[in-house]
């Protein structure tokens, strides 16, 4: 609860007001105030309501404040995790708002064909990412083990405006988490633009056979830990 601000309480109607918008202290895109010897920042400048952005709208404040460079807010690269089992990442758009701008694809690895994850003995959820039909990464989602670690070459590669082949030519460490991500992106060669990629049809290539119906139902059967996921926090 915002108390004792300018312009926020009748004790201090006396000092210059700063605007309030429907979520918080209305602020522009560089986070200045109506009153333009205010910053607001955080919870209080009604944006996304993150740790990790109030920390992202200091720097911008400090550099706009101390340094008089106009940095502005950019949320296109913001990163989000939900702190459930199995963890839920999402950076960029998701595949239906990235859909409803225009063609995408979709590319996927499932964490059941990751060795890392077998290892672990916790194969649960999938990288998916989302490009442009040029190969541009707009969004990427994971849901797995670690998966708020994971997000993170891809807000990068978002922020970056990388390309999909950026992701695909990364040497991985063996056995990580991480390989699955390259997976996913090495499967872009293997999708024609407007479809889906997976590991079957990326595996099918570069195999040069047609991997079994067998192999790929139990690839995408339920997994037991699954069955509690709660299927509206899982982006569509
Ligand atoms: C239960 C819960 C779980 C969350 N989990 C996560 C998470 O996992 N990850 C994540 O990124 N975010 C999480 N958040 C959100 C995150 O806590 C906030 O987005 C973040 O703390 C915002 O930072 P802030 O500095 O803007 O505000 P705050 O952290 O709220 O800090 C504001 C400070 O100002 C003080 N204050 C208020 N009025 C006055 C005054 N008049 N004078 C002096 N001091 C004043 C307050 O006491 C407080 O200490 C969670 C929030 C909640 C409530």
């Amino acid at each position: 609860m915002l108390r004792g601000f300018p312009g926020a309480d009748e004790e201090h109607r006396d000092v210059p007001a700063v605007a309030f918008g429907e979520h918080g202290i209305a602020v522009d895109a560089r986070l200045r105030t109506t009153n333009r010897h205010a910053f607001a920042i955080g919870d209080a400048a009604g944006g996304p309501q993150f740790t990790h952005i109030a920390l992202y709208h200091a720097g911008i404040v400090i550099r706009n404040a101390l340094f008089r460079l106009p940095a502005r807010v950019d949320y296109r690269a913001l990163p989000w995790v939900t702190y459930t089992d199995p963890e839920l990442a999402q950076v960029g758009l998701t595949e239906a708002a990235a859909s409803a701008q225009g063609p995408i694809r979709v590319l996927r690895w499932p964490f059941a064909d990751n060795d890392r994850a077998h290892t672990e003995r916790d194969t649960a959820g999938e990288v998916k990412i989302i490009t442009r039909r040029n190969g541009r990464i707009v969004g990427a989602t994971i849901l797995g083990a670690a998966a708020g670690d994971l997000i993170l070459p891809w807000a990068l590669a978002i922020a970056q405006k990388l390309k999909i082949s950026a992701m695909a030519n990364l040497i991985a460490p063996y056995p990580t988490r991480g390989e699955a991500g390259k997976r996913a992106a090495g499967s872009a060669k293997s999708a024609p633009s407007g479809t889906v990629a997976s590991a079957a049809t990326s595996a099918a290539s570069r195999n040069g056979t047609l991997w079994s119906a067998t192999r790929w139902a139990a690839m995408n059967a339920p997994n037991p830990a699954s069955a509690a996921w709660p299927s509206e926090i899982w982006p569509v």
